[in-house]
């Protein structure tokens, strides 16, 4: 190590960010006076271009060594200034940086204390730079080809934008078919495109590119190892049907004994299916699956004389023997795009979902309004003698969203305008029906989304500004109790249907892919991003990407242009062929490891092992780290019994200094 340092400290006033509470020509000029500083300046944005350019002069006019940024957080810019290190030749980990944004002008008020602070910050900076080390960044290759998990409008976009770059694509899908929600809307707001129309042809695409290996009702079961080089094991649930052979002819269906009996769910429980099933007519891939759970010869070992469906099919594609099958692949980066949920209406009982018939979801009166649905379109309430036309129609907003008591403080971002999608949909299908939406306030954000609200309204439908407090019964009629907070009154209001616009809540099985990927969720429950806003579809583990509404509710437009931004992602690795990995990583000892295996429980990458070594004539065991692995997360440093696990530039030796100089200014 260079015994004599010489150091450049650049503090940032960040516009007003910093200077306002920060005294930054103070903090400078202390900082001159410390030791092994050969100049110290203060600019105002330090990571602008004139910004990195007075480091860069610096570093060739006055021998600089070491640098250090007072700015903002590291997240934000460690990286631009160890390219401002490199850029002028001095090894890019010879920096380091003091946060004065976030831990000092943020958070306090005080200009003096403030000052304080950033000057402690600055020494302590200071105090460890002159002994880190300097690392080398190394770079591993890239397998070609990419993993979408999730085959709804984001999965199909992003693998449909990768397989056309010439990459090879595998999406795993969990249920027998593409398409995720969209596939479930009747129109899409605030264009009122059918659906269908424009998703089916890309679900076509999905299933006949020849760079994109489908595998629907299929699940990942592990992925293992790093950024470029993932090994994914996947598995392929049983069908019970070969689909090499089925024709999707669907007369195993209709032949079955269960036939018209079992809630179908691409149906929210409305139509019935058999226990062989095509979710949907325009299902991708079109090839029938037997449900396991419910099929009489699965469960109870017969239907009948035997079973009908095989009987039945005239390519003889039914075959009872078949099994899970495991497939295993490499792929240099992942996509997770396994959307949402709704909120069950249930958990706010008020609302009487779980009561009444004529209580229903959003997504269920997409089922209603559509053609492919199973009224054909039309909107009747009930079965039979009892069947209704709704004549009074009232929409209730923010079920499951913007309410603390259910521990949802979020807004999903997409029920006020499918409320008045739908409430359109009303108002057409039903040129009599009165048609209201209670509402907190309506949030039409997107691009002609306000001119959709405006339309509706002019159509007849009225907005009661007011969250409904409870629902009964009256009769044939349900009540709907409110305030209406504009007119300063509360009502009674008597209507025949009730549309709850409930929430988009969090996957319940997210955690499967947590686990497997080890992914952050965000307070919310969704998958979180690196960055909300520098990078906001990677996560905080390299080479895996989010897309869609399993990042946080979306629309379909957001879904797309995040869909489309995670497969660009995902085409610079691809296509730059190799990628670096960390340098800041962890190192152990093995002189001094005990073996003891307590950083191989604690690292949450899966990066150490235990290996057997000869220390002078005796095997013994020895925790090694895997440099591609590791993410230089320090846990093993801090868990380490013996001090053997040490992080580079975050060994004790370059922490312990900073410490003391904390500790000695007053
Ligand atoms: C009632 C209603 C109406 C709406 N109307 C509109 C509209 O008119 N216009 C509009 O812009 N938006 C609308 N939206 C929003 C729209 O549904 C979403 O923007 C869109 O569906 C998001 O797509 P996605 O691919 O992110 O998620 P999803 O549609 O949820 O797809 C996710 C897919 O991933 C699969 N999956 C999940 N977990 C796994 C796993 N572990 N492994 C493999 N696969 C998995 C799922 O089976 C599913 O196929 C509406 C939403 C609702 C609730």
């Amino acid at each position: 190590m260079n015994n004599k340092p010489k150091i450049g400290v650049y503090v940032c006033h960040c516009g007003m960010n910093i200077a306002k509470t920060v005294d930054v020509e103070a903090v400078s000029e202390f900082a001159s006076r410390l030791p092994y500083v050969k100049v110290a300046r203060n600019y105002s944005y330090m990571c602008s271009d004139p910004g990195q350019q007075l480091i860069k002069e610096d570093i060739k006019n006055e021998g600089l060594t070491r640098v250090v940024v007072a700015s903002c957080s590291p997240r934000m810019h460690e990286n631009t200034f160890r390219k401002t290190l490199a850029a002028a030749g001095l090894n890019p980990y010879y920096l380091e940086m003091a946060n004065i944004r976030e831990h000092c002008s943020w958070v306090h008020e005080n200009r003096e204390e403030a000052t304080a602070k950033a000057k402690k910050l600055v020494y302590a900076a200071v105090a460890k730079v002159r002994l880190l080390e300097p690392l080398e960044e190394k770079e591993v290759e890239v397998e070609p080809s990419a993993l979408i998990v999730g085959g709804g409008i984001a999965g199909i976009q992003a693998a449909l934008d990768i397989a056309a770059a010439g990459f090879k694509v595998y999406m795993v899908e969990k249920t027998p078919s593409v398409g995720g929600k969209m596939s479930q809307l009747d129109k899409t707001f605030p264009t009122l495109d059918c659906s269908a129309c424009i998703l089916t042809p890309k679900m076509v695409d999905v299933a006949s590119h020849p760079n994109i290996e489908l595998m629907t009702y299929s699940q990942v079961e592990d992925i293992t190892g790093y950024v470029g080089n993932f090994n994914v094991k996947v598995r392929k649930k049983a069908r019970y049907v070969d689909i090499n052979k089925c024709t999707g002819c669907g007369a195993c269906a209709q032949e079955c004994r269960l036939a018209g009996t079992i809630p179908s769910e691409f149906n929210m429980g409305l139509g019935k299916r058999a226990a062989i099933y095509l979710p949907f007519p325009q299902a991708v891939p079109a090839k029938y699956t037997i449900d396991k759970e419910r099929c009489l010869f699965l469960t109870r070992g017969k239907c009948g004389k035997g079973p009908k469906c095989i009987e039945a099919c005239a390519a003889g594609a039914i075959n009872f023997e078949q099994q899970d099958e495991i497939v295993e692949f490499k792929v240099g980066t992942i996509i997770i795009a396994t959307g949402y949920e709704l909120f069950d209406p249930a958990k706010k009982p008020e609302y009487g979902y779980a009561d009444y018939d004529n209580v229903i979801t959003g997504l269920e009166l997409e089922r209603l309004v559509a053609a492919s649905g199973p009224t054909g379109g039309e909107i009747v309430i009930g079965k039979g003698e009892k069947a209704i036309v709704p004549k009074e129609v009232a929409f209730i907003s923010c079920v499951g969203s913007r309410d603390e008591s259910v521990g949802k403080p979020y807004c999903s971002r997409v029920c006020c305008m499918y409320s008045a999608k739908l409430a359109h949909l009303v108002t057409e299908k039903l040129p009599d029906a009165n048609v209201r939406i209670y509402y907190m306030d309506v949030r039409a954000f997107g691009k002609g989304y306000e001119e959709f609200y405006d339309r509706v309204r002019r159509e007849g439908v009225r907005y009661i500004r007011g969250n409904p407090s409870e629902i009964f019964k009256r009769g044939d009629k349900l009540v709907i109790k409110a305030e209406d907070t504009l007119a300063g009154r509360t009502l009674e209001d008597e209507v025949d249907l009730v549309v709850l616009a409930t929430g988009l809540e969090p996957r319940q099985d997210a955690r499967e892919i947590i686990d497997i990927l080890k992914l952050s969720q965000s307070a919310d429950g969704f998958y979180l991003e690196a960055h909300p806003k520098l990078a906001p579809v990677d996560t905080a583990t390299d080479g895996v990407y989010l897309a869609g509404c399993a990042q946080g509710p979306k629309d379909i437009p957001d879904t797309v242009a995040q869909a489309k931004g995670a497969a660009s992602s995902a085409l610079i690795l691809l296509s730059s062929g190799k990628v670096k990995v960390q340098a800041q990583i962890s190192n152990i000892n093995e002189a001094t490891c005990r073996g003891c295996g307590y950083c191989v429980e604690i690292c949450p990458f899966g990066a150490i092992d235990l290996v057997e070594v000869n220390r002078m004539g005796n095997i013994v065991q020895v925790a090694r780290v895997n440099e591609a692995l590791c993410k230089g997360c320090g846990a093993c440093a801090a868990g380490c019994f013996s001090g053997s696990a040490q992080q580079k530039s975050f060994k004790d030796q370059q922490i312990l200094p900073q410490i003391a100089v904390l500790g000695a200014m007053k």
